[in-house]
């Protein structure tokens, strides 16, 4: 499995270096977030434009190491044309995948298993974060996007 964990890294290396949607966007209309990763320095931000319930743009501004960034960049494509409910859904799959269960999960228990990645999300290049979990340090500086899209999403900052 060398060669998968190759393309994976493959994949983060090319965001970090060719981050899509970098910038910033006007608030308002954008809404924005501002997130830290105080284990590791990572800085993200995130600004979404939300057409009724559909995200018809966004834009991620910040800095800190490849994964925190290469992350952000894989969420922000992801995300973009989506409604706020295929959003959720793509934000637990992810989140599902790196063996994070979020604690208000109705599916919730204590048997130490992981949610299932629903098989009907399309991760795409979003796969490529499978390889952090084996990193448990990583795993924070691979959700700082995702997590601060949701305060974006859920409880705006003024710019
Ligand atoms: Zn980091």
């Amino acid at each position: 499995m060398a060669g998968l964990e190759d393309l994976y890294k493959e994949i983060i290396i090319d965001h970090y270096r060719s981050p899509r949607n970098r910038g910033e966007l006007e608030t308002p209309p954008a809404q924005m977030a501002l997130g830290f990763n105080p284990l590791c320095g990572d800085e993200v931000q995130v600004y979404i434009t939300l057409d009724g319930e559909t995200i018809i743009d966004v834009a991620i501004a910040g800095q800190g190491c490849s994964i925190s960034q290469a992350s952000a960049s894989m969420m922000s494509a992801s995300i973009k044309g989506k409604t706020l409910s295929e959003v959720a859904t793509l934000t637990k799959a992810v989140k599902a995948m790196m063996s994070i269960r979020d604690g208000d999960d109705a599916d919730d228990d204590d048997s130490g298993v992981a949610d299932e990645v629903d098989p009907d999300v399309k991760l795409g290049d979003l796969e490529a974060l499978k390889g952090v979990v084996k990193y448990p340090v990583r795993i924070k500086c691979a959700t700082l996007g995702w997590n601060t899209l949701n305060e974006a999403i859920e409880s705006p900052q003024q710019a």
